[in-house]
């Protein structure tokens, strides 16, 4: 999306998800857990329309997983998502970021919004289209967003003492690996030790490795203390 937004720094995005999950929490009547229900954020609580759809065919894009038409409250998942909860769930938590995030900022006109051609009876024109290819400050903080929403911080400190006790647990040359992006073994095994104990069962191996990285539950055996390149 090549919307122009405020530079957000963590700690602030950190801030406007907890808030969603405050809000989120009064109107369910309990604090949400893991698995974050977030087809029922969506749906009950930002009374968004969820649709899993051909979305490259509709807006001839190779690369689109995710849109959300402002106007209309709808929100179109790619069908190629179909059967991998793990990014189904992290696209629609990406597109409740830029739901909570950016959207108050496209409506008060404060951004350049893109210009897409769009051929008569097609649906109108949305004002959010996330590419897997795209890379901007505005994608980069929904993707912030939406691993915040799924993999709520205390929930995911709490499980990793749970698995393993002592942290950070040492993972040999994990600057190598990109921010968890990237294979490793042992950080795989982490991973699914927390997604398995902590009930992160819409979280894929990859955003938890990634996530672990980030909450520095990991340190590098091979040059612990250093700083972790994320
Ligand atoms: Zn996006």
């Amino acid at each position: 999306m090549d919307i122009k937004v405020p530079f957000r720094k963590p700690a602030e995005i950190e801030h406007m998800v907890l808030d969603l999950l405050h809000k989120y929490a009064k109107t369910k009547g309990a604090p949400p857990r893991p698995p974050i229900d977030v087809d029922d954020i969506a749906e009950r609580y930002l009374k968004l329309d969820l649709e899993v759809t051909d979305l490259k065919e509709l807006l001839k894009m190779p690369d689109v997983l995710g849109a959300t038409w402002l106007e209309d409250k709808v929100v179109r998942l790619d069908s190629s998502l179909e059967g991998q909860e793990g990014r189904l769930a992290f696209t629609l938590a990406h597109e409740i970021g830029h739901w909570w995030m950016h959207r108050p900022i496209i409506e008060m006109e404060k951004v350049t919004l893109p210009l897409y051609a769009f051929e008569e009876g097609r649906p109108a024109r949305p004002a959010i289209v996330c590419r897997s290819t795209r890379k901007d400050p505005a994608e980069w903080q929904a993707d912030q967003f939406a691993a915040r929403l799924l993999m709520p911080e205390a929930d995911v400190r709490a499980t990793a003492k749970q698995v393993r006790g002592t942290l950070p647990v040492m993972i040999p040359h994990l600057k190598a690996l990109k921010g968890g992006s990237e294979f490793s073994p042992e950080l795989r095994d982490f991973a699914g030790e927390v997604i398995a104990a902590g009930n992160f069962s819409n979280v894929s191996n990859q955003a938890m490795r990634i996530r672990l990285v980030d909450l520095k539950l990991v340190d590098d055996a091979n040059d612990p203390q250093g700083r972790l390149l994320l």
